[in-house]
């Protein structure tokens, strides 16, 4: 980016995906491990480092792993090999017999990837977190969509990676023009209470969106913006031909009780004749607010700061083997460890042996999970699109109970 004179500005306060890239996020402690290891001859020894988590944010049973496509493209290039659970998996932070399941590990020189553990785990922490609460969401949701409305409660520089990991989740739809574009889905949408301020009557705003707006585009009418929802509602309804929903946005000085708003609405709605027409809720929802509006009545809803500004998954990276030997901090598990998982439960182990595949409580032989993503610096297997990963997603929530 330039100023026109030619010079290069950092316009906003953020790294450039070269500044990533080069290790100049990290944090300094691995810069000068890095000196001293050069410095003693020993920045080239062979280690394995794993990724693992101690345990889940709010009692979370699960979490869905998101980011490690970006754990990719760090390492690509470079002297290593990363196997990884493939994006999207379900898992827990341990296994059946309790040990921290790897969700991803790295063998290489360890100078080849020291200064990455910062960005690589930043990756992985806050992609897995909003993946996990879009889960959420869509699982309290029972099937209604969910789109994901967050992008503004963060840095606009990670509107994209809020947007992938929310879809990935389960959202059904993302907000932003940047994140639809990285999901390969239009971005989603419907109208802010500007513009019906600016239009002077919602009656205005409502038809000129019906007049201007691409037909394609789903007719969504947002309708608390100075009157009572179910007086908006219905208004809208005339208004706009084709009406899908109504959006409430109700402000929370007027919740009360948000159940009794939707329920109302929906039973206006009805009497006028308009079955057809959805609710849609958003503003300040939760998993827990999902649920409870799902069960009166809304047919969808906008989640934002819930899932932008979910609690990250703590990964940590430690080394587990130097030199081909096990070695181990304390309370680590040392050792090159063989990730299985049940075809049929989706429960994990791991193995120290790839030929000896742990078997099932349930009886089934386990398969390997894991995924030789990277060998030598060399990608082996290509990207998979967002849409794969969600539909691997929803389909491995259909067996999980909370
Ligand atoms: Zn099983």
């Amino acid at each position: 980016m330039t100023n026109g004179s030619g010079d290069d500005l950092d316009r906003f306060f953020s790294a450039d995906h070269d500044d990533i890239y080069k290790g100049r996020t990290t944090d300094v402690y691995f810069q000068r491990t890095e000196s001293i290891l050069k410095a003693k001859g020993l920045l080239d020894t062979y280690t394995r480092s794993e990724f693992t988590v101690g345990g889940l944010p709010n009692d979370w049973p699960w979490a869905v792993l998101c980011g490690t496509e970006e754990v990719v493209r760090i390492l690509e290039g470079r002297n290593v090999d990363l196997y990884c659970l493939p994006e999207g998996s379900i898992f827990t932070p341990r296994t059946k017999k309790g040990v921290k399941l790897p969700v991803a590990s790295i063998d290489g020189p360890y100078g080849q990837y020291c200064s990455l553990e910062t960005p690589a785990l930043g990756f992985m922490c806050y992609a897995s977190g909003v993946a996990t609460m879009s889960a959420r969401c869509k699982k309290a949701a029972g099937g209604l969509p969910v789109i994901s409305f967050g992008v503004r409660r963060m840095h606009p520089a990670m509107a994209p990676v809020i947007d992938r990991s929310s879809y990935i989740g389960g959202c059904d739809g993302v907000s932003s023009l940047k994140g639809a574009e990285l999901v390969g889905k239009p971005a989603s949408g419907t109208m802010p209470h500007s513009l019906v301020i600016m239009m002077g009557d919602q009656r205005e705003a409502f038809r000129a969106y019906g007049e201007i707006i691409d037909p394609t585009v789903p007719r969504v009418a947002l309708t608390d913006t100075f009157y009572d929802e179910k007086a908006e509602a219905l208004m809208a309804a005339e208004e706009m031909p084709g009406l899908r929903s109504v959006r409430l946005d109700t402000p929370s000085s007027r919740r009360g009780n948000m159940a009794d708003i939707v329920r109302e609405v929906r039973w206006e709605l009805d009497l006028h004749g308009h079955v057809d027409v959805g609710i849609f809720v958003s503003g300040g929802l939760d998993e827990s607010k999902v649920k409870e509006l799902a069960a009166v009545g809304a047919s969808g809803f906008g989640v934002g700061t819930s899932i932008s500004n979910a609690p990250t998954v703590d990964f940590a990276m430690d080394i587990v083997e130097k030199a081909g030997r096990p070695i181990a901090k304390r309370g680590k598990f040392a050792g090159r460890k063989y990730v299985f998982r049940c075809p049929n439960c989706l429960e994990y182990e791991v193995s120290l042996d790839r030929e000896y595949p742990p078997r099932c409580s349930c009886g089934k032989e386990m398969r390997w999970a894991e995924v030789k993503v990277i060998e030598k610096g060399k990608r082996l297997v290509p990207e998979e699109p967002a849409e794969e990963i969600r539909r691997r997603v929803l389909r491995q929530l259909e067996g999980i109970d909370h």
